[in-house]
């Protein structure tokens, strides 16, 4: 039975709930802040939280005409590579330290104006490289299913927060799989818009042409409501496409009984997906899955997508060439850290070169190094352009499987979470992690991951949704009747 304050709670439910009766907006808030610090340290989610800047935003908030905002008093937790103004934004690197920015990001502005409080600044992998949250400058996340196994990465601390009913929905981005595998690892929804649906102004760039912000929720319908919120045209972001706001959680709210159910709906499973490499388990629980997404109605059909083998190689050749050249401006003059140089005078070059030794981790370096490489004279062509129309090739796949199909249907990573330390010293072991999620960025397409299955110990399985480019709300209705036909993110979370 639910009591009337509970970490299940989904967002909508919050804002109902405080607009309803003004009693409730206390209790909620002290209800959340409570469950923060303890789990907190535990599960090391937190970069930044402070209790004094959540009861000024709920006063605030108090003041204003609330009746009408769509996350009114709603806790909101975010990914550290999102700015805040005057709040520490890290990227979980020390280079970030002291960085406080003089901006908000277009997301957290719209959160605002919808009524969400905002929690507090997660951990994730340095600069959002990473696919187990290892490579945080502060300490790796835990899961909270298991804290001997990994969240996933990069937004392991959003995926960590809303598994643990730390708060109802987060912010993650996802750049080749950073929100969908994490939220496979920790049992959660996570949904990556298609490219240019999401502003990124104020979202740290790693590789500009892949990135995205997304929802990470407990179910479709907060994912919907969150996509309200912050989707939506934004002039500071050339990249954004010329679309108004979706209102996409009335319309799922509003779907008839008869409606919810994929009668008509065609779903492609990609064979690739499935080929060497994939854990048993993950596989027969797919195989159970999709056969109840046909008992829902679907039509099933066999897709192949044959350049899905090059994707990772695509990806660590373009992702790390906008990387290199989106960090250069890390040098010590202009943000955050700079190396101590009181051992007499040193020159700039030094300056430089000590802040960005001193101040990256060794996984951005690799990449810096990398990217530089691939993009140097006498390799471009090789590497660089060869990767471009690589790219190309991947996203002509994509559009010719979905010729036949309304959305694809695949495991969201080859295993469920591995242990802390499994795989951090191996790279190319953890790159291959993300062989199911890479290529949907590199075609900016629209993807998802939602909870399917537990495996044999006692971990979450991601099932991921791929649609067509702009046709986002399609996988979001798959998910909302899946999980209006299983329940099965009702009926399973972690222990804590
Ligand atoms: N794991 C991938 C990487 O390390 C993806 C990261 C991301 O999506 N931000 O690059």
């Amino acid at each position: 039975m639910e009591t009337s304050l509970s970490s299940s709670l989904k967002a909508w439910q919050i804002a109902e709930k405080c607009k309803r009766d003004h009693n409730q907006i206390d209790p909620m808030i002290n209800f959340f802040i409570d469950r923060n610090v303890r789990y907190k340290d535990v599960l090391n989610t937190h970069l930044y939280f402070d209790v004094q800047d959540i009861y000024q935003q709920v006063e605030k908030l108090k003041s204003q005409a609330y009746e009408h905002l769509p996350l009114a008093f709603v806790p909101v937790l975010i990914k550290d590579n999102i700015c805040t103004e005057n709040i520490p934004t890290t990227c979980a690197s020390k280079i970030l330290e002291d960085y406080r920015p003089p901006y908000s990001a277009t997301v957290i502005e719209r959160l605002k104006q919808a009524g969400a409080i905002i929690f507090g600044k997660l951990n994730c992998d340095e600069f959002a490289m990473g696919s187990s949250n290892e490579n945080s400058a502060y300490g790796p996340v835990l899961n909270p299913w298991d804290k001997e196994y990994v969240p996933g990465g990069s937004s392991g601390g959003s995926a960590a927060a809303v598994s643990a009913g730390l708060c109802p929905i987060a912010l993650g981005s996802d750049t080749g799989g950073s929100i969908r595998q994490p939220a496979s690892y920790c049992g959660i929804l996570g949904y990556k818009p298609s490219y240019g649906l999401v502003s990124r102004f104020g979202l740290i760039a790693f590789a500009s042409s892949l990135d995205q912000i997304g929802p990470m929720t407990t179910d479709a319908l907060d994912a919907a409501l969150l996509s309200d919120v912050i989707m939506g045209h934004d002039p500071k972001d050339s990249t954004s496409l010329k679309s108004g706001s979706p209102s996409w959680f009335q319309t799922l709210k509003e779907l008839k009984e008869s409606e919810i159910n994929l009668k008509g709906t065609t779903i492609g499973v990609v064979s690739e997906f499935f080929a060497a490499g994939i854990d048993s388990e993950v596989n027969a629980c797919l195989q159970e899955n999709i056969k109840k997404l046909s008992e829902l109605g679907a039509t099933i059909k066999n897709v192949s997508l044959k350049s899905l083998k090059n994707s990772i190689s695509t990806y660590y050749v373009i992702a790390t060439a906008e990387a290199s050249a989106n960090l250069a401006r890390y040098d010590g003059i202009r943000f955050g850290f700079r190396a101590d140089s009181h051992e007499g005078k040193k020159s700039l070059k030094e300056m430089y070169a000590n802040t960005r030794t001193q101040g990256f981790g060794d996984e951005v370096k690799r990449r810096i190094f990398l990217g530089t490489y691939v993009l140097s004279s006498g390799y471009k062509d090789a590497y660089y352009t060869k990767a471009t129309r690589m790219r190309q090739v991947i996203k002509d796949d994509f559009l010719a499987a979905f010729s036949a199909v309304d959305f694809l249907v695949g495991p969201t990573a080859p295993t469920t979470a591995f242990k802390l330390g499994e795989k951090n010293k191996d790279p190319v072991s953890m790159y291959l992690n993300d062989i199911y999620t890479i290529a949907v960025n590199l075609a900016g397409l629209p993807a998802l991951s939602l909870p399917c299955g537990i495996n044999s110990l006692g971990l979450p399985i991601g099932m991921q949704f791929i649609g067509k480019p702009g046709d986002d709300f399609q996988i979001l209705k798959g998910a909302y009747v899946y999980e209006q036909a299983t329940g099965w993110h009702e009926h399973h979370k972690p222990k804590l």
